[in-house]
């Protein structure tokens, strides 16, 4: 068993009191659900004196249906509470089969959106033991100077492995960040860098709290899919995630967005979709499609599963995604 190494926890009810001890603390992390930042600490990932718990924030929980049809998403709200929401079933639901495809349902009912949004990037050598990432002298992410997977010295290329991500930059959503004193908009396709260290792989303040999830209005004839790759569908992490947004006219596509995660730090827009346009997606444009995908994503041995067969797999899911968006009624 790994116990926990020691820390303060400092409970929060509101988010400008959640600010205001992570100003204070300083060296600290906020706690959602701890169903990701637990186990890190267990295996010895993080130094940290100090723990800022959310859960008492009410003010971060909920959903919001507005009347122009935006959806906010409180980031405290959990994914068995997303999964299960009438209005994300209906105006996102390729988000409510995202959440519903995280881990297992124990870890659903505690999840939630804002700790899998901020999740750290994923690899085999780094969500490992202390005991057994010392055996191997570490590596570039944590305790050592070489990146395990590609050699590098200089860039960690760990999975940005949340189920939710992709799903919402294809319908373009947005972040409310806090900082004392300032609150900003970020959209969700900004926010990660090409690094995956823990200092580099966000771009925004390391202090900054996410407060809630903004689903812009879908367009009319907005459809979407997520898909996902995984060995044990009961609980594990993606080996690939694809989300699919795309807009239909009488059966005709007029836009289709597709992002690719859990392979590099950052999620991946796919390039070229716009041969879509102005077709009914059929098998033929499918193919061209999903032999675009493949040519654009190439995966590292950083989490589980042979690069080469998840990189098959991004050709495969392309293809299942893009009938699934066509068959789909709206
Ligand atoms: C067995 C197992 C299987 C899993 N499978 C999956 C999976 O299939 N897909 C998947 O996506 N995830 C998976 N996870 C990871 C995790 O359960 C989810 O990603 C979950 O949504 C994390 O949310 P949380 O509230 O528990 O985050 P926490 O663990 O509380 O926090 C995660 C990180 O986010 C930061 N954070 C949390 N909330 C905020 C906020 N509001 N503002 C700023 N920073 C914040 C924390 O400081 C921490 O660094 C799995 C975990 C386990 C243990
Ligand atoms: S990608 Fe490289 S540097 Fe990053 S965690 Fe894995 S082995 Fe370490």
């Amino acid at each position: 068993m790994l116990p926990l190494p020691n820390f303060q926890v400092h409970r929060a009810t509101t988010v400008s009191g959640a600010l205001e001890l992570k100003a204070r603390l300083g060296d600290s992390k906020f706690v959602a659900g701890g169903t990701d930042l637990l186990p890190n600490l267990k295996n010895g990932l993080y130094n940290t004196a100090h723990v800022i718990d959310l859960g008492g924030c009410r003010d971060l929980e909920g959903i919001e249906h507005q009347a122009d049809g935006t959806i906010i998403i409180g980031s405290m709200t959990t994914l068995a509470d997303i999964e299960a929401s009438p209005a994300i079933r209906q105006h996102a639901s390729a988000l409510a089969v995202a959440s519903e495809l995280v881990a297992s349902p124990q870890i659903r009912s505690r999840a939630t959106l804002g700790g899998n949004i901020m999740l750290d990037t994923r690899c085999r050598y780094y969500n490992q033991s202390r005991f057994w990432r010392e055996s191997l002298g570490g590596c570039l992410k944590l305790d050592g100077n070489t990146c395990r997977v590609t050699g590098s010295k200089t860039a960690c290329m760990a999975a940005r492995s949340s189920d939710t991500v992709p799903i919402l930059i294809a319908l373009g959503a947005q972040l409310v960040i806090e900082l004392p004193e300032m609150v900003n908009w970020i959209p969700v396709c900004d926010l990660f860098g090409k690094d995956g260290r823990f200092e580099a792989c966000f771009n925004i303040d390391q202090n900054a709290l996410v407060s809630s999830v903004k689903i812009p209005a879908p367009k009319p004839g907005q459809r979407s899919v997520y898909r996902k790759v995984r060995t044990r569908n009961a609980i594990d992490f993606p080996q690939l995630g694809l989300a699919i947004a795309g807009v239909f006219e009488d059966c005709i596509c007029t836009g289709l967005v597709a992002v690719v995660g859990a392979v590099n730090p950052r999620p991946k827009i796919l390039q070229g979709m716009d041969i879509a346009v102005g077709t009914r997606l059929e098998d033929c444009i499918v193919e061209k499609l999903a032999e675009s995908a493949f040519k654009q994503i190439n995966p590292l041995a950083n989490i589980a599963g042979d690069p080469a067969w998840r990189r098959e797999m991004v050709r495969v899911e392309m293809r299942r995604g893009l009938k699934e968006l066509r068959d789909q009624q709206g």
